[in-house]
């Protein structure tokens, strides 16, 4: 295994601790979700190896035969990219939670695959869009009460909490708004203590844990810097 991979999370998981202690706050409330796309199952199993239990896939295809090949039931899969309503069958039969809801139409697909492939639960996060982008995805704040309204009414679906992807900063403390921002959100909308925030990537993820994070995204950080493959969906 290299060597670097056990470092890494080693050194990710310090920074967590570190994090989480500057606010106050139990390392143990924040999951890590290791971003493992682009990187082949070999590199997985890898990680397991060295400790990772919880794997972020951007792309359900790709996510697929990862799954397939080190077990559905052998590390809790995570959907964190666009979900694709021709791909949301598959994404309900191999991932455990989904972070990228970002319509109503998109819900009501999964909440009727559920009920077609006898899934009793999936949990589903809200992707907010707070700084209308378009060419990212995410529901803008002023429609997010009437998806939660939905998510809420839904059998099967649980909705757990709000994931954000801010805009890329050089200065990595500008994003700090936009995570302080999703936490307001998630307080008004949840009880207190309930509410996932899917919220910081390698260059920001400290930051979001000061920020009230109890899930953070962290892919190069873990596992090196990602060679860009340009595929056909992009
Ligand atoms: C790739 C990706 C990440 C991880 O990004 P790194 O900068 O490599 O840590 C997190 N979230 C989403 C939605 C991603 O697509």
């Amino acid at each position: 295994m290299p060597s670097d991979l056990r470092a890494n999370l080693e050194s990710v998981r310090a920074k967590i601790r570190d994090a989480a202690s500057r606010a106050g706050r139990s390392a143990d409330e924040i999951k890590l979700v290791a971003v493992s796309k682009t990187h082949p199952a070999s590199t997985i199993a890898d990680a397991i190896s060295a400790g990772a239990t919880v794997f972020g896939e951007n792309k359900v295809q790709e996510g697929e035969g990862k799954i397939i090949e080190i077990g559905r039931d052998n590390a809790e899969w995570h959907l964190i990219g666009h979900l694709q309503s021709n791909k949301a069958r598959r994404a309900v039969q191999l991932f455990d939670v989904i972070h990228s809801i970002d319509s109503i139409e998109l819900a009501t697909r999964l909440e009727r695959i559920c009920i077609e492939e006898d899934r009793p639960t999936l949990s589903v996060l809200a992707q907010v869009d707070l700084a209308g982008e378009k060419t990212k995805s995410g529901i803008p704040e002023s429609e997010l009460p009437e998806l939660a309204t939905y998510l809420r009414s839904c059998e099967r679906l649980k909705f757990d909490g709000l994931m954000i992807l801010p805009p890329y900063f050089e200065n990595a403390d500008d994003v700090r708004p936009f995570f302080r921002r999703l936490r307001a959100i998630r307080d008004e909308m949840f009880p207190e203590g309930q509410g996932e925030l899917s919220m910081g990537m390698s260059h920001d993820f400290e930051i979001a844990i000061e920020e009230g994070a109890t899930v953070v995204r962290v892919g190069t950080a873990i596992f090196g810097e990602r060679e860009f493959v340009k595929t056909k969906s992009e």
